[in-house]
């Protein structure tokens, strides 16, 4: 993801707290490195300062990111920083399946392999970027569409025994059956308050993505960019600092 402009999503006059207290695992799927670290990273580092598990799923290395640099060096490179930022807010695995940056496309491969990461991990809750064409920085990138897309369809296909069947009989992953769906960078209904020190590291992890955002003349700092996300969180939640956020029930 990368804003060049004003991030803040559009808030709504108020929203409520997120209730988290029954959540113990929460597994965010994202198209690229960078893509959790514009405010999603600092309700991690909020949620496994409480215990909570997170893991991450990045559909690609992020290749195809850096204009004047070959994608043969920018794909470990990215996917250095992104181990970075992932311990500094307390991620417990980091998995990047390597599919193809820039085109990615919503279909059963992509779902397939979704479903299988949800299998595994077994969480209570999938974050993933939204998948609206229009977003309040701009028109939405092919790839946080795609994603955005398969990751819905993915919960459902996870928790149909009858759908990629081999996941069961060959890898023995069963059916799962994920409660929440939480959504960044669109109209939130809820709020994940966050402390100054989730904040603080929420900045720290955008900033661990060093050649990347060098390579971006015209990217706001990072410090000045988490604070406007997660101070618009906080007025529309009624506290200091939030993560706005769509939270659906799925099941
Ligand atoms: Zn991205």
């Amino acid at each position: 993801m990368t804003l060049h402009e004003s991030t803040a999503p559009g808030q709504p006059a108020s929203i409520e707290l997120f209730d988290d207290t029954d959540i113990r695992r929460i597994l965010c799927v994202v198209a690229h490195p960078d893509d959790m670290e514009y405010g999603a990273s600092a309700a991690v580092a909020e949620w496994t300062a409480r215990g909570i598990e997170v893991d991450y799923v990045l559909l690609t290395a992020g290749e195809a990111g850096i204009r004047d640099q070959d994608p043969g060096e920018v794909g470990p490179l990215r996917a250095e920083e992104q181990r970075a930022a992932c311990h500094l807010v307390g991620v417990s695995g980091l998995t990047i399946l390597d599919l193809p940056d820039g085109l990615l496309e919503a279909d059963l491969t992509t779902r397939a392999e979704i479903a299988r990461q949800i299998r595994r991990v077994k969480p209570d809750a999938v974050l993933c970027t939204t998948w609206e064409l229009e977003t309040p920085w701009g028109l939405n990138h092919a790839d946080h569409r795609a994603t955005g897309l398969a990751v819905v369809d993915a919960i459902r296909d996870a928790d149909n025994p009858w759908l990629f069947r081999s996941q069961r009989v060959d890898e023995g992953l069963d059916a799962w059956s994920t409660r929440w769906l939480l959504v960044t960078g669109t109209t939130p209904t809820h709020g994940v308050e966050l402390s100054e020190r989730s904040v603080e590291l929420g900045i720290a992890s955008l900033e661990a993505h060093e050649v990347y955002l060098a390579a971006l003349p015209d990217h706001i700092p990072p410090r000045e960019l988490i604070t406007q996300v997660t101070r618009g969180g906080g007025e529309a939640a009624g506290v200091d600092f939030a993560l706005g956020v769509r939270a659906i029930r799925m099941g």
